[in-house]
């Protein structure tokens, strides 16, 4: 039997199937982060503060960063390094829509009209350096930017097979360039905000539970959310479940056949996530 390819928005194809076909959870090369606050760079090194924040639990703050290629690029962060379970989770939904918050206020402040992404990585292998929990903000230089990427995503969408979950606010559907990778669809505007935190937290705990290694530990992730004009274009999570190998190298040099192997299906991890056990 071969394999199927499929077409996501990037120009890459994306082949999965074949006689690869069942979840694998061994991930020996993942690590635990260490976090330490004595050596945290975030608070033994003086930073530039832009803005302050309380949510009642947390305080919270935005900061420039001072090691970025991007002329608009921000972090927001407790004050504080969080526990490794709490980072886990990106401390849960008031946490995570408090990030969320504190985004709007910083876009209406400073970027009314630009075309910004927000995003963080959990663990090692998902490309956090510092244990300390940090939101990016980042401006992209599109001056003229169009929806074709968001579009396609919606069509994409449409599957019924890769449907993970659903509400008024946010469709949440397997898909992409990586294995285990889902996307958030917004519906409309009222309560997206809240809706897409609350979708996002649902996520990292389906998987958190279903794709814990047979090591013991949890998937180290990353978010990516789109946003235009202040308003949520679509988003991702990506949960590090394998790596890329050389042959997705070479495609992405432009070797034919333009395709990144995932190594399931996106509908079998949708069957993993609804289905009972691990
Ligand atoms: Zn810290």
């Amino acid at each position: 039997m071969k394999g199927k390819m499929t077409e996501w928005p990037g120009g890459m194809n994306i082949f999965s199937g074949g006689t690869r076909n069942e979840i694998n959870l061994s991930r020996p090369w993942q690590r635990e982060m260490i976090i330490d606050p004595n050596t945290c760079p975030l608070e033994n090194i003086p930073q530039t503060v832009i803005a302050e924040y309380k949510d009642g639990l947390e305080k919270w703050r935005v900061i420039k960063t001072t090691n970025t290629p991007y002329p608009f690029h921000l972090l927001i962060i407790p004050e504080r390094c969080w526990g490794k379970e709490k980072l886990q989770t990106l401390g849960g939904f008031l946490e995570v829509r408090t990030a969320l918050a504190i985004l709007e206020d910083i876009l209406r402040e400073y970027r009314k009209d630009g075309t910004i992404i927000l995003g963080v990585h959990v663990g090692y292998a998902a490309g956090q350096n510092t244990g300390h929990l940090h939101w990016h903000i980042i401006e992209l230089p599109q001056k003229n930017p169009d929806d074709v990427t968001e579009k396609k995503i919606r069509k994409c969408a449409k599957n019924p097979s890769l449907l993970i979950l659903d509400d008024r606010a946010i469709s949440v559907v397997a898909g992409g360039q990586r294995g285990g990778q889902c996307f958030f669809v917004p519906k409309g505007t009222e309560n997206t905000l809240h809706g897409l935190a609350l979708n996002l937290v649902e996520i990292i705990h389906m998987y958190n539970d279903k794709f814990m290694s047979t090591e013991g530990l949890p998937p180290e992730y990353m978010v990516g959310l789109k946003f235009r004009k202040r308003g949520f274009m679509y988003g991702f999570y990506i949960p590090i479940l394998n790596h890329l190998g050389f042959p997705e190298y070479f495609s992405l040099l432009g070797e034919e056949p333009r395709s990144i192997t995932l190594p399931w299906p996106h509908e079998k991890t949708v069957a993993h996530l609804k289905g009972a056990g691990r």
